[in-house]
């Protein structure tokens, strides 16, 4: 979902950093390949989690949702010489075209695959965390915030995307809609929680920053 008029999206894009080819080919062959590929974080949001992690350089990072592996390619340029990014998905049939793009990358010794149920990993993953993306499924945000909030460094910082589900949580809901219903119960969890500052900013599906305070 995008927000703003075509002409405006166009104009950002021309004038932000510039997708690199490696990521473009990521982006083409899951386009070619994988089904949903509009689930992919794209160019925009893409160099915007680059340069959140850039100016953050977390040495633990998690993601919740890795799909073809774009987002965790991205965030994985923050990362210092001595920094792992941790990355779940529950579809194994992603797991083959994942690996080869993080094998094929510079970050390959930077990032660990898990395969599964994020609820089932997130607590066997032993480390602190200073930087989160959740980008899974949405009926399960309030349970991830749930299981990441006590591993989360002080300053640290969970990325939360698709949080305005196109829209769809400032209209009526539907009674079968678990997603928005979840995403309504998230939002206001997070603007609420006193351990956080939450701001979410209306880039393309809508991404919340939570700082922990
Ligand atoms: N972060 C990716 C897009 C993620 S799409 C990007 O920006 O490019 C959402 C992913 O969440 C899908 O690949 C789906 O398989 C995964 N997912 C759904 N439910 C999950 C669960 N319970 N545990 C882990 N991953 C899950
Ligand atoms: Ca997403």
């Amino acid at each position: 979902m995008h927000f703003l008029p075509e002409a405006i999206d166009d104009y950002i894009l021309e004038h932000s950093a510039k997708e690199p080819e490696f990521l473009a080919k990521l982006n083409r062959e899951t386009n070619h390949k994988v089904l949903q590929p509009r689930m992919l974080s794209g160019n925009y949001q893409g160099r915007i989690l680059s340069i959140i992690s850039k100016l953050i350089a977390p040495k633990s990072i998690l993601e919740i949702g890795t799909y073809t592996g774009y987002s965790a390619l991205c965030l994985a340029e923050g990362l210092p010489k001595d920094g792992m990014l941790h990355t779940i998905d529950i579809n194994e049939e992603l797991h083959d075209f994942q690996q080869k793009y993080f094998q094929a990358s510079e970050f390959k010794n930077k990032i660990r695959q898990y395969i599964g149920d994020a609820r089932e990993i997130i607590p066997k993953i032993d480390s602190k965390l200073d930087l989160v993306f959740i980008d899974a499924d949405k009926p399960n945000y309030p349970a991830y915030f749930e299981l990441i909030i006590d591993k989360m460094n002080s300053g640290g910082l969970i990325l939360s995307d698709n949080v305005l589900w196109s829209g769809k949580v400032v209209e009526t809901l539907k009674a079968e809609d678990e997603s928005t219903r979840a995403l309504l119960e998230y939002n206001k969890m997070l603007a609420e929680d006193e351990r956080l500052e939450t701001v979410i900013l209306p880039i393309r599906d809508g991404l919340t920053l939570s700082r922990v305070i």
